[in-house]
């Protein structure tokens, strides 16, 4: 073994020795090979020991423009030369107001103020404790608003007050004692329909049931949170056209607050900038994380309405303030690194540059409908899930044991994709600037990992 194999072969055997991997069962990680970065170029990762794999979902669903991308990597070397980190509790940061005002001019005109936070779950605990602290204020301490509503299937992050409004009972159910109680409305999951109508013939039937338990339960909801279009990770399940609104219009009609976590959605992953355009409603409440930095720092956002803003405000003695700030919230390197995002979008056109490169991967998606196993492919925008069925004609999914999706991921790694199952989905979620060769490539290995594992 010479000195660069045996660093190589030390650094794996210290990786499986010392590092506890999230969402991983490390008793069966620890028998395969790790696969550990070393460097990246454009959309390409490349490991320790020279590999190249294209990232397929941009390395957790935050990469928009590739890795190293100059302008942002730029960015963040001109503000370390400034100041890494100073408080956001009682004074304020260069980077911090400017893209406080950037944010508020592209999300929907309801948003009028930004709260940072450092990543997905904080940013959906903030929304949470906005929405229950609004009422107290609006209602007095004896409201009864002090409970949420949220759909079977959502994910909205693994801090426990996000677990609590989380409904996937894989992730979350172990946790059930710890949590504080919320309703679950029926997921709008048309392949698997828990009403077992059909759309469009259904009429949203999913929404009049989300409406019926509202009305029954409006006086202890605070909130609704919901993933706009896309529950992503119970499995890319897109929601049909028009269901979005009809939640708007719930919450409305039942004067509850509306929280959109667009943590997965957001920065043009459906298509459109926020997923929330695309049915035209404006939420009181935003969570934004995963890819406002483009993916290289770890940085949130929770943005209010001006109305929910305003029932803060009072004198100190009222007691009014909003308790609540972690302590790298507001970040100067993260919030460079977003406002450099930003500007990328701009320079670049990168919204404009979206329809072709989403209707080309739709397009290559139709050649995966010739595996006997692909039950589901659903697409939106940049998110696709390709649900795996043992029998197509009566939709059975795979045992959980058979780790159908593990086993098609690693055979993708071995063509030189990488990419993360959820369950029986394989997701793809690629950069935004994926060029059409990329696209038909990511495809194709795809295809022929998929037929290596589930036909031969
Ligand atoms: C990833 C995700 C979160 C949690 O974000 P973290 O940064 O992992 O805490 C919350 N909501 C949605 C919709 C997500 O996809």
């Amino acid at each position: 073994m010479n000195r660069e194999e045996k660093f190589i072969q030390e650094l794996k055997d210290k990786d499986r020795k010392f590092v506890w991997h999230p969402f991983t069962q490390m008793q069966e990680y620890v028998e395969e090979e790790p696969v550990i970065i070393d460097r990246a170029e454009g959309i390409t990762l490349i490991d320790i020991e020279g590999h190249r794999y294209i990232d397929g979902v941009s390395s957790l669903w935050v990469n928009l423009h590739g890795h190293r991308k100059t302008e942002i990597d730029e960015a963040v070397k001109a503000q370390i030369d400034r100041v890494s980190h100073s408080t956001l509790l009682g004074l304020s940061n260069v980077p911090a107001v400017e893209l406080a005002e950037k944010l508020v001019a592209i999300t929907p005109a309801s948003l009028k103020k930004v709260f940072y936070s450092d990543s997905g779950s904080t940013a959906v605990e903030i929304a949470l404790k906005m929405a229950f602290q609004y009422y107290r204020h609006i209602e007095g301490k004896e409201s009864k608003k002090t409970r949420f509503m949220a759909l079977t299937n959502s994910y909205h992050g693994d801090t426990i007050g996000s677990v609590s409004v989380g409904g996937i009972s894989l992730f979350h159910e172990i946790f059930r004692p710890l949590l504080f109680s919320c309703s679950f409305a029926p997921s709008p999951y048309c392949y698997r329909c828990p009403l077992e109508r059909e759309f469009p013939s259904c009429r949203l039937a999913c929404a009049d049931a989300l409406e019926e338990q509202v009305s029954q339960e409006q006086d202890e909801i605070a909130a609704l949170i919901i993933e706009p279009l896309v529950q992503g990770a119970a499995g890319m399940l897109t929601a049909p056209t028009g269901y979005l609104r009809r939640v708007r219009e719930i919450c409305d009609r039942f004067n509850i607050l509306m929280i959109a976590d667009e943590v997965a959605t957001g920065f043009g992953r459906t298509g459109t900038m926020f997923a929330c355009e695309q049915e035209d409603v404006a939420p009181d409440l935003l969570c934004l994380a995963k890819g406002i930095t483009g993916g290289t720092l770890p940085l949130a956002a929770t943005l209010t309405s001006q109305k929910v803003y305003d029932a803060f405000l009072g004198t100190y003695a009222e007691l009014k303030t909003f308790f609540h700030g972690h302590t790298y919230t507001g970040n100067p390197l993260a919030c460079a690194a977003a406002l450099a995002n930003l500007t990328v979008f701009e320079r670049e056109h990168v919204l404009e540059e979206l329809p072709g490169k989403i209707s080309f991967l739709t397009k290559e998606l139709e050649k995966l409908k010739g595996c006997r196993h692909v039950g589901e492919i659903r697409q939106r925008g940049f998110m696709v899930g390709i649900e795996m069925v043992t029998d197509r004609s009566d939709r059975t999914p795979y045992p959980a044991a058979e780790k159908i999706g593990h086993r098609i991921i690693l055979a993708a790694r071995e063509r030189g994709l990488i990419i993360r199952p959820l369950g029986n989905v394989i997701v793809l979620m690629p950069p935004l600037c994926i060029t059409p060769d990329e696209i038909r490539e990511i495809v194709a290995i795809t295809e022929a990992a998929i037929r290596d594992v589930t036909e031969s």
